[in-house]
């Protein structure tokens, strides 16, 4: 590759088949940004900016003033200085300059032929539904919609806590720990959304479960119980049960990350490659601490997909299974997808 790229990008809005419901509200619409290098040669490289900014990333609006106010030709050291407060437009950028549709034939005449991959298969080194998690809606919804995934292949889920009050989503645990298969795994998030009695009660629960020989499959982990302003009593929690505890919000960006590693957490550790920053610092931090990871979805679009997929299958460490499994939240992508860059 030369040095110097033009530089296109297009916002775009996905909306989500189901509202997707967390602790911190309700999610409806994905947006981000799509972008396109163009090298001398002619040949293309795609890029996705999908930041989450109630997760930790900037804003979808810092993401565009940053890149409306970059020039139309662009070069490896602006791709490669984007400051860390725009941990999303880092690997946006990045992951566009390195990714692996250059080869794809590029037509000046016709604009129209440049039109970004729509069928991205899954990278080799995790084909199958079985390496990964399968997202379960919060609340009683869990009982029904599992089945439909388990059909599909998926072995271990992850279901989203702290959205009703704990005795609620207690029976329905109690109830979705008989339902779901044995063998299976089961993830409990809880987005930051409990408190420390509660976050004791649950690791309690499945912790005395357990004991008892009474857990018909495994809890996994326990996803974040407390907000990130909390890490000491995390840390503490880390070490008072043998349920495990992972920690998402927390290090959403690599600059956290590296910071609750430093602060001793040597629990798991969940990588959204999408917000997390520059890939090639991720790579440099995984390479030189081996920490426990679990590579997961900013419910992206292919094109973010396929950059994430590859750093996951480059970076983790052991069996886990990547939070991928999110395709059931929306349509399929062609469609859209063309609409999207038909105008250029
Ligand atoms: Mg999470």
């Amino acid at each position: 590759m030369t040095n110097d790229y033009r530089f296109e990008f297009r916002p775009y809005q996905r909306r989500f088949l189901r509202s997707l419901t967390t602790n911190h509200g309700n999610w409806n619409i994905r947006e981000g940004i799509i972008l396109r290098l163009t090298d001398e040669s002619g040949k293309l490289g795609w890029g996705e900016i999908a930041p989450i900014s109630w997760f930790g990333s900037e804003t979808l609006e810092q993401a565009l003033d940053f890149c409306r106010q970059l020039p139309d030709k662009i070069t490896d050291e602006i791709i490669f200085s984007i400051p860390d407060k725009l941990p999303a437009c880092q690997f946006g950028f990045e992951s566009a300059w390195e990714s692996e549709f250059f080869s794809m034939p590029y037509d000046a005449s016709s604009l129209k032929s440049a039109k970004p991959p729509t069928r991205l298969a899954p990278p080799c080194p995790m084909p199958h539904a079985q390496f990964y998690s399968g997202l379960l809606p919060a609340g009683e919804a869990a009982l029904n919609q599992w089945e439909t995934l388990w059909q599909q292949g998926y072995r271990t889920f992850k279901w989203k806590i702290g959205v009703y009050t704990i005795a609620d989503e207690l029976k329905i645990f109690e109830s979705l720990i008989h339902t779901l298969p044995a063998f299976t795994k089961l993830r409990l998030d809880a987005n930051g959304g409990l408190s420390y009695e509660e976050a004791n009660l649950w690791l309690w629960t499945c912790d005395n479960l357990k004991a008892n020989g009474e857990l018909p499959l495994e809890i996994e982990f326990i996803e974040q119980p407390l907000p990130v302003e909390q890490f000491q009593q995390m840390l503490e929690l880390s070490t008072s049960y043998k349920t495990a505890i992972a920690l998402d919000e927390s290090v959403a960006t690599l600059g956290q990350l590296a910071a609750c590693h430093q602060q001793g957490w040597r629990g798991i550790f969940v990588i959204k490659p999408g917000i997390v920053g520059s890939p090639s610092r991720l790579r440099k931090f995984c390479h030189q601490h081996k920490i426990d990871t679990v590579f997961s979805s900013v419910f992206e679009t292919a094109i973010a997909r396929q950059a994430a997929l590859k750093l996951a299958a480059e970076l983790y460490q052991n069996n886990r299974a990547i939070g991928f499994g999110i395709d059931h939240f929306f349509e399929q992508e062609e469609t859209w997808f063309q609409s999207l860059w038909n105008d250029l």
